[in-house]
């Protein structure tokens, strides 16, 4: 008899909880994982996300996003879920600089038409990223090198003399010239770029749902754009190309435009 009620119990909360489970740490430059059954629509503010016939799906904050976000869930019989996101204030790595040196004043004017034709290249690359609803991070994430030391952290920002420079949307690992550089997850190449000014050789994919990532300065590539790669699988070897002061890889996620912080999604187990 006792197993019986518990049994039902069970049967219970299988069919009438209508939860979202969600995974990862609500914070600016984080992406978060969520999952869900019978899902009819999934909205983080005013935008539809994308989930999958599994019932995952992505969002993530921007580097610089602030305050109250909301999560608006509604399933298949009409009822509905809102999670109120209150964002923390995230402090970045700002250092100001007073430097006598001549600093870096741009790319030689030669080279700008080439700058631009890259540039438009990327754009419709990255224009393809958000079409695939497949959920290809679901396969989880994993770092895409081993052993290598942070030399970079994300969203820092130098100011020299006053300037701000750019902020620094990735992780950056210090490693000898053809260490193994693996994809974080599953998902299809975009882009394997060749020898950009800025990218140098470089690799960018697709994980589905507008989540992405990039490896830059990369020595060699051990892929085409359009090929599928798993998690772990070998996509290149670590370089200097492009503008690249040593031998390092430049690792950068994005939900859509939103720069994430790559370490939001490691160990984020779901
Ligand atoms: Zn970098």
């Amino acid at each position: 008899m006792k197993k019986i009620f518990l049994s039902f119990i069970c049967f219970q909360i299988i069919v009438f909880s209508q939860q979202v489970e969600l995974y990862g740490i609500a914070q600016p430059g984080n992406a978060l994982i969520g999952k869900a059954e019978n899902l009819a629509q999934v909205m983080l503010n005013d935008k539809i996300l994308q989930f999958d016939k599994e019932g995952v799906f992505t969002f993530g904050f921007d580097r610089d996003a602030k305050g109250i976000h909301l999560l608006k869930i509604k399933y298949t019989n009409g009822k509905s879920e809102i999670k109120k996101f209150d964002l923390p204030n995230r402090e970045y790595d700002i250092q100001k600089i007073t430097s006598t040196k001549q600093q870096f004043t741009g790319p030689p004017k030669e080279e700008l038409p080439r700058i631009e034709r890259e540039r438009e290249i990327m754009r419709k690359a990255r224009s393809r990223i958000g079409i695939i609803d497949t959920a290809y991070f679901a396969s989880g994430f994993m770092l895409p090198i081993e052993n290598a030391k942070i030399t970079g952290v994300f969203g820092s920002q130098r100011i020299i003399n006053e300037t701000p420079q750019n902020i620094h949307n990735g992780l950056d690992y210090a490693a000898p010239i053809g260490t193994d550089v693996f994809s974080m997850a599953d998902g299809i190449v975009q882009l394997a770029g060749d020898n950009f000014y800025y990218n140098g050789n470089f690799v960018l994919i697709d994980h589905g749902q507008g989540l992405s990532s990039i490896y830059l300065h990369l020595n060699k590539l051990s892929v085409t754009t359009g090929e599928y790669v798993t998690k772990g699988q070998k996509i290149g070897e670590v370089g200097t190309t492009g503008r690249s002061t040593g031998p390092h890889l430049h690792w950068g996620v994005n939900w859509f435009n939103s720069k994430i912080d790559p370490h939001s999604l490691i160990g984020i187990g779901f």
